[in-house]
Order: structure tokens, then sequence, then C-alpha cells
């Protein structure tokens, strides 16, 4: 199922920030070092232990679109470079979008 935006509609973020146009969902490298900071402050429980570190479900990751103006994993975690965009991965603003309406608010469409 798609969310449709109307013509000219351009997303924004909780503070109306415009947003740019392609995204990512991330990924968690292998210089994570299990510290458990950032699965409990994902919004859609997109971390979870893997087989040896914290895994991100690029299904569930919105890059935090809806919630914060940025990535809150990124920012709690406490090893610079962990938490990387995923190239294999990218996504449009708009389907960044659709996901978060589909994981929140399913009940309205
Ligand atoms: S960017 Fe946001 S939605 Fe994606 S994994 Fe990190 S905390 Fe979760
Ligand atoms: S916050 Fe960083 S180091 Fe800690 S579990 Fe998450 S990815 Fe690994």
């Amino acid at each position: 199922m798609s969310v449709r935006h109307s013509k000219g509609y351009q997303p924004t973020d909780i503070k109306g920030h415009f947003r740019q146009d392609i995204e990512m969902a991330l990924l968690i490298t292998k210089r994570c070092i299990n510290c458990d900071m950032c699965e409990p402050e994902c919004p859609n429980q997109a971390i979870a232990m893997g087989a040896e570190i914290y895994e991100i479900n690029p299904d569930l990751c919105t890059e935090c679109i809806g919630h914060y103006d940025e990535p809150t994993c990124m920012k709690v975690c406490p090893i610079d470079n962990t938490i990387i965009h995923d190239p294999a991965h990218k996504e449009s603003n708009e389907q960044l979008w659709d996901k978060f309406v589909l994981l929140h608010h399913s009940d309205k469409l």
C-alpha cells in the first residue's frame, strides 16, 4: 500500500524543516561494542541483537522520520562511525514517510 502525497508536497520533519530527497536505512558495522544504548531508543523497534552484534531491520528503519530531526541511534551510539547509512537500502524521502505511516498510523489508512 502506498501513501500518496499531493502534488508539490515537500516532506518535513516534526519541526517543519525540509528534509533531503534521498535517504537510506541505517546499518550497524562491526565496530559495535554491544553497549545496548541504541536499541531502546529506536521509535520503530528496528534494532535488535543479531548473531554477534546489534542489527537494524531496513524494513522498519525510517531514519527516524516523523519522530526526530536526525537518526537517534546515531546520536546515542558512543562509538564514532559505527552506525552508518546503508547504500544497499537507498529510499526516497517519500518512501520513508510511507513506511512511517504504515508503521504508526495504518489504522487511519
Ligand atoms: S535511524 Fe531511527 S528508525 Fe532507523 S534504526 Fe536508527 S533509531 Fe531506528
Ligand atoms: S549504540 Fe552503537 S555500540 Fe552500542 S549497541 Fe548500538 S550500535 Fe552498538
